[in-house]
Parts: structure tokens; C-alpha cells; sequence
């Protein structure tokens, strides 16, 4: 190996930023599965660590009691997703002022999808935020949050076009928004475009890609169809007949997220927001081929406790 070609590895992850999404869980078993994961990802010192929250507010506390840990027992910084479907603005406003309480400065803001789940018409709360970009203006009211809010290189499903979905973004940057996370997608080309598109709206935070791993190509595929993802032949085609075989599949998996990555970097990309699915494996070989590796000496101080329960 050339010593050029080892300077620019080590220039590369030098500038490479890394954030993970966690989902808050819903047992003691589930939870101990997190807290590994995240002890084991914590070293590559994140830019942050994001908890979901559940459809309509369903895990309100298991995700306050994770963002809460988070906070207390870790060095990360943890952004809470926050969802304005079927609340009022009093009781968002409420609830973003009790995360703010346990440390957190960042919200993933969200509209959410409908109660009887994606595709439904959506229908606002009377009294509430009626979409991503008036849930931004809410929190900003409240403080100078970190704001990100979602984007869609594919459209979000219920958007008639291109025009209108990258409209929603633009009033979502207008309203305080400091960075957007991509839907997950698999064919970079459709990411650039769409990168472009944003550009050309006038719109300059940054668009960072969100990252799925594939642990089950059945489960992403069923996925993909709700949420407006395609699904290219060719990544069908690498999983085909390995529906029993964990090991293997694996290793696919890391080697198609590692090429999706590597070829991000190589269009000038150098932030990522991995959809870890609770699951360290995948994500940790990826940042370690990114070229990340974490020294320990910012990790969190994590006490595992497999008989804790949120
Ligand atoms: P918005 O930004 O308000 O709107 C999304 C799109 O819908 C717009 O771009 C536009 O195309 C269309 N649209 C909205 N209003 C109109 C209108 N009046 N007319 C025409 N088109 C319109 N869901 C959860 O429940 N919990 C989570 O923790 C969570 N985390 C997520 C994290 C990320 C990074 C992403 C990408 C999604 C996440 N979701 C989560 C899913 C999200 O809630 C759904 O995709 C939801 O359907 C839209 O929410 P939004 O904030 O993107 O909506």
C-alpha cells in the first residue's frame, strides 16, 4: 500500500460523519439487544443517536425512557423522532418540553402516518400541527432546538409529484429545519437526482442518506412497496435463494451496503444515518470499512443490565 493511498484512507474517515437510529424496545430481551448494540456503535462516536416514536405516539415512554438512559448513562448525543398525528399542538408542545427536560436539544420532527397505517388519508388533528413544516414552527417556538426533519429521493407515497414533495421539504426549511434524513433507498443514481432537484428548490441544509442494512430482504421488500421504495432487480436477484441461509445472507448484505456507501463517498458524500434496526453487525462493518474506528476513548459508560425492563 502506497503511503498517498493511506493518507487519503485516514483524510476519509476523518471527514466522514456517522449517525444511528435505534427503536425503542418493547421487552426486557429487546432491550438488552439494544443496549448492545449501542455500546457496541457508541465507539465510532456518532454525531448523534436518534429513538424512534411509534405511530401516533404508541411509545411515548418506552421512547422517553431510552433517550432518557441515553442521556444519563452514555457520552451521545440523542435526538428524539417526535410526531404530531393525533395530538393536539398543547400536548406535542408538552411532550417536546418533557424531552427537552432529560437533555435532548435535537428532534427528528415528523408529521406520522395515519392511525390505520400507511396509504390511509391523512387527517390532522383539529387542534393540531397539520404536517412536518408546522411541527417544525411548534418546536422552534419552544426553543433553538437541532431540528432534522425527513426527505424523500422517491416521493413520499401520498405526493402527487416531485414538485409538491420537495415543496414540503422547502416549508420545512423554512420553518427552522437544520438537516433532512433520507427515506431509505438502493439505487444511488435516484438519491443524486433527487439531491439536485432539492438544490435547484433553493434548498441548502444538509440531505443526508439514510442507510438500510437488509437483515431480511422479505421483510425490506414488503417494506420498500409501502413506503414508496424501489426495489432494483438486481438486488432481488443477490438474496434469491438464501432465504434460509442467515450466515450467508450476511455477508451479502454488508457487501451491498458497503458498495452503496462506498460509492456515496465517492460522489462526495461524507454523512451517513444508518437504520440499524437495533443490530449492531451490519452497521459496524460498514463503519469499519468506511474507515472509522472507535479507540474507546469517548465511549459511553454502559452498564448492561439484561434484568433492567423500560
Ligand atoms: P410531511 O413532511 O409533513 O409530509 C410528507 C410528504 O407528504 C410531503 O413531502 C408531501 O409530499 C406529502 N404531503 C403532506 N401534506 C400534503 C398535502 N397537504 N398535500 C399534498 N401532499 C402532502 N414515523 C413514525 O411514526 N415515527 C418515527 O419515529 C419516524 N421516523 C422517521 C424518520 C425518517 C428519517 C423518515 C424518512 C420517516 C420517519 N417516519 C416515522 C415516517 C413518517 O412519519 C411518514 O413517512 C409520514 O407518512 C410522513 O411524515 P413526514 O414528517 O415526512 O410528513
Amino acid at each position: 500500500m502506497t503511503s498517498s493511498f493511506r493518507a487519503s484512507a485516514e483524510a476519509l474517515s476523518e471527514r466522514i460523519k456517522v449517525s444511528f437510529e435505534f427503536f425503542p424496545p418493547k421487552n426486557g430481551d429487546m432491550e438488552t439487544q439494544l443496549w448492545e448494540s449501542i455500546s457496541r456503535l457508541a465507539p465510532f462516536e456518532p454525531d448523534f443517536v436518534s429513538v424512534t416514536y411509534g405511530a401516533g405516539g404508541s411509545t411515548k415512554q418506552p421512547t422517553m425512557n431510552t433517550i432518557t438512559r441515553i442521556s444519563n448513562e452514555t457520552a451521545l448525543a440523542p435526538a428524539a423522532h417526535l410526531t404530531c398525528v393525533g395530538s393536539d399542538k398543547a400536548t406535542v408542545d408538552a411532550v417536546a418540553r418533557e424531552f427537552q427536560a432529560v437533555g435532548v436539544n435535537h428532534f427528528v420532527a415528523l408529521r406520522g402516518d395515519p392511525p390505520e397505517g400507511v396509504g390511509a388519508a391523512y387527517q390532522p388533528h383539529p387542534d393540531g400541527y397539520a404536517n412536518g413544516a408546522e411541527l417544525v414552527a411548534g418546536l422552534r417556538a419552544i426553543s433553538d432546538f437541532e431540528i432534522s426533519v425527513s426527505a424523500y429521493p422517491e416521493r413520499h407515497p401520498e405526493s402527487t409529484d416531485f414538485a409538491t414533495d420537495i415543496d414540503m421539504l422547502k416549508r420545512k426549511v423554512d420553518a427552522g429545519a437544520t438537516r433532512a434524513i433520507t427515506q431509505f433507498f438502493f439505487d444511488n443514481d435516484v438519491y443524486e437526482r433527487y439531491v439536485e432537484r432539492v438544490r435547484r428548490a433553493g434548498i441548502y441544509i444538509p440531505i443526508v442518506p439514510g442507510i438500510l442494512p437488509i437483515h431480511n430482504f422479505g421483510q425490506v421488500a414488503r417494506f420498500s412497496k409501502l413506503c414508496g421504495t424501489s426495489v432494483p432487480d438486481w438486488l432481488a436477484r443477490r438474496f434469491d435463494g438464501l432465504e434460509k441461509d442467515v450466515e450467508t445472507r450476511s455477508l451479502v448484505a454488508a457487501a451491498i451496503a458497503a458498495e452503496q456507501v462506498n460509492d456515496l463517498v465517492e460522489r462526495g458524500i461524507d454523512d451517513f444515518h444508518f437504520y440499524t434496526m437495533n443490530r449492531a453487525q451490519l452497521v459496524y462493518a460498514i463503519c469499519h470499512m468506511l474507515g472509522l474506528r472507535g479507540d474507546g476513548a469517548t465511549a459511553p459508560r454502559i452498564q448492561l443490565d439484561a434484568q433492567r425492563t423500560l
